[in-house]
C-alpha cells in the first residue's frame, strides 16, 4: 500500500477557486462560499444550513433526511494543509493493507493524492471488489458510491465514506417512494401481462447515480443499473425483455443514448414525479419507447451551446468532448461526448499538440490539464464551479476516517440493509453480465502497491 501520496499538480482547484474568490467576488451562477470551511456545514455547527451549499449544487434541494457529517476535532479543523498532508500519510503508513483508499475522478486533487485507486465510481467498486483481504474501504466520493461498494464488497469489510453529507443532487432526485407512485400508474396503465413475444410492459433501469433503495427497486422488478459507459448495452438488454423503459434519474443520459440509438424524440416523453401519469397523456405514455425520470446533474448541465461556439472561436481545431449528463443540445454540438474515463483515455491517445474543450468536473479537467501539458486543455464552463458534493470530502475529513480506524474506530460507515442489498446486487449483477467490464480504475502507479 502506498505512504507517500503522488505530487500534486498546480494549480488546484482550491487555489484556483481562493483566486476567483479574491478577484470575482461575485461569481455568477456559483458561490464563492466554498472557500470557507466546510464544516462550516457541519451538523451542530452555528449557523449550519440544510441544503448541499455552494458550488455547482447549490441551487438544487437537499432532501430532508440527507445524513449530516459530525462535527470535526477542533485539532484537525486547525490543522493547516501540511499538517493534514503528514497526518493523512502517517495513518496510511500504520494502516498498511488493511485499508484501500478509492478516489473518484472529480475529488480534489488533494484527496485524490492518496488514493490507490482513481476512476469512475464503476471502476472504483470493483476495485473495491479486488482487495478481499483488506478490512476496509474509504472511499473518497459521494453516498451512492460508497453504497456500491458496500454491495460488491465483503460482508466483513467496511465502507467508509469520509463525509455523511457527500451525497449527489441527482441521485436525491429520485426517491423510492415517487419512483413506487410512478411505477403504480404505469402498471395501471400498461398492465402487467408480457405480450405475444415475452416482453413486459415495462422495463425499470437505473443509472449507477442512484440511492441502494432504487437499484433493489429495479432488481426486484427485472430491471438493471447502468453507467455512462455501457448505457447503450444496458438499453438493447431492456428492449430485448420490454416494450418500454422507464429511466432513472438522469433525463440526459437516457435520452442522449436512446436518441443515438434512433429512438424519436416523441417517443420519449419526460416523467415529472408529483404529477398525474408524471404530465403526460396516456396516449403519450402508451408511445413511448423511454420515459425519463425528470432529473439531472448540475453540474454538467451548466454546460451550453454558447460555450461550445466561443471555444471553436478562440481555438480553431479545438476538440470539444462533453459528458452524456450534458443536455442534449450540448451533446449534439460537440465533436464527441462520453463517461469520464473514456474523457480520460481520449485525452491520453491524443496526438501532443492536441486542443480540448471539456464539458465535466472541473477538478478531472485541471487535473488532465497538469498532467498533460502536451496538450492544451481547458473547461467548456470558465467559471471554477465543482461538484459541491464531492467538494465536501475535505482532507481534514480523510484524516479523521483514517485515524479513528488506526484506534480501532470505524467512524462514517456506510451499510445497505440485508433484503435490500440482495435486490440491489440483482440489478447490478445483470449489469455485469449484460456488458463487457468497462476499463478497470486507473491505478495511481505509487511505487510501493
Ligand atoms: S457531478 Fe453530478 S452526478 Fe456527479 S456527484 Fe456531483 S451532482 Fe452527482
Amino acid at each position: 500500500m502506498p505512504v507517500s501520496p503522488t505530487p500534486l499538480p498546480t494549480p488546484s482547484v482550491r487555489e484556483a477557486l481562493d483566486h476567483a474568490a479574491a478577484t470575482t467576488p461575485t461569481t455568477p451562477g456559483c458561490s464563492s462560499g466554498l472557500t470557507s470551511p466546510p464544516w462550516d456545514e457541519d451538523a451542530f455547527a452555528p449557523g449550519s444550513s440544510l441544503g448541499y451549499g455552494p458550488g455547482a449544487s447549490m441551487d438544487d434541494v437537499a432532501p430532508v433526511g440527507m445524513p449530516r457529517q459530525q462535527t470535526l476535532p477542533e485539532d484537525l479543523r486547525d490543522a493547516d494543509e501540511d499538517e493534514l498532508q503528514d497526518r493523512i500519510v502517517a495513518a496510511r503508513r500504520a494502516l498498511g493493507d488493511r485499508v484501500v483508499l478509492l478516489g473518484h475522478f472529480y475529488q480534489r486533487d488533494e484527496v485524490v493524492r492518496h488514493a490507490d485507486y482513481v476512476g469512475d465510481s464503476f471502476q472504483l467498486a470493483r476495485a473495491a471488489t479486488a482487495h478481499p483481504d483488506a478490512e476496509a474501504m474509504v472511499f473518497c466520493g459521494v453516498h451512492f458510491m460508497a453504497e456500491t461498494a458496500d454491495l460488491l464488497s465483503g460482508s466483513e469489510q467496511a465502507v467508509v465514506l469520509p463525509h455523511l453529507g457527500a451525497g449527489c443532487s441527482m441521485a436525491d432526485m429520485a426517491d423510492v417512494d415517487s419512483v413506487a407512485d410512478c411505477w403504480e400508474q404505469l402498471e395501471a396503465l400498461y398492465g402487467t401481462e408480457a405480450d405475444d413475444q415475452g416482453r413486459q410492459p415495462v422495463v425499470p433501469v437505473t443509472y449507477m447515480n442512484s440511492s441502494a433503495a432504487l437499484k433493489a427497486f429495479v432488481g426486484e422488478r427485472g430491471g438493471i443499473v447502468c453507467t455512462s459507459s455501457n448505457a447503450s448495452a444496458v438499453l438493447e438488454w431492456a428492449f430485448e425483455r420490454g416494450r418500454r423503459v422507464l429511466f432513472f434519474p438522469d433525463q440526459h443520459l437516457g435520452r442522449n443514448t436512446a436518441k443515438a440509438m434512433g429512438v424519436p424524440l416523441e417517443r420519449m416523453p419526460t416523467w415529472a414525479p408529483g404529477r398525474p401519469l408524471g404530465g403526460n397523456t396516456a396516449e403519450q405514455l402508451e408511445q413511448a419507447r423511454v420515459i425519463l425520470w425528470h432529473g439531472f446533474c448540475s453540474v454538467h448541465r451548466r454546460f451550453t451551446v454558447d460555450q461550445i461556439e466561443r471555444a471553436r472561436a478562440e481555438h480553431p481545431g479545438v476538440h470539444v468532448m462533453v459528458h452524456p449528463e450534458c443536455p442534449m443540445p450540448v451533446v449534439d454540438a460537440a465533436d464527441s461526448s462520453g463517461s469520464t474515463d473514456a474523457i480520460v483515455k481520449t485525452v491520453q491517445a491524443a496526438p501532443a499538440g492536441s486542443t480540448f474543450a471539456i464539458g465535466t468536473e472541473i477538478n478531472l479537467v485541471q487535473r488532465l490539464a497538469a498532467q498533460h501539458p502536451e496538450h492544451t486543455i481547458f473547461c467548456l464552463d470558465p467559471v471554477i464551479c465543482p461538484c459541491s458534493t464531492m467538494y465536501r470530502v475535505h482532507p481534514a475529513y480523510l484524516a479523521w476516517v483514517l485515524e479513528e480506524l488506526v484506534a480501532g474506530r470505524v467512524a462514517n460507515r456506510i451499510t445497505v440493509p440485508g433484503e435490500q442489498a440482495e435486490h440491489a446486487r440483482t440489478a447490478l449483477r445483470r449489469m455485469l453480465a449484460v456488458a463487457p467490464s468497462p476499463a478497470r480504475g486507473t491505478a495511481t502507479g505509487q511505487a510501493d502497491r
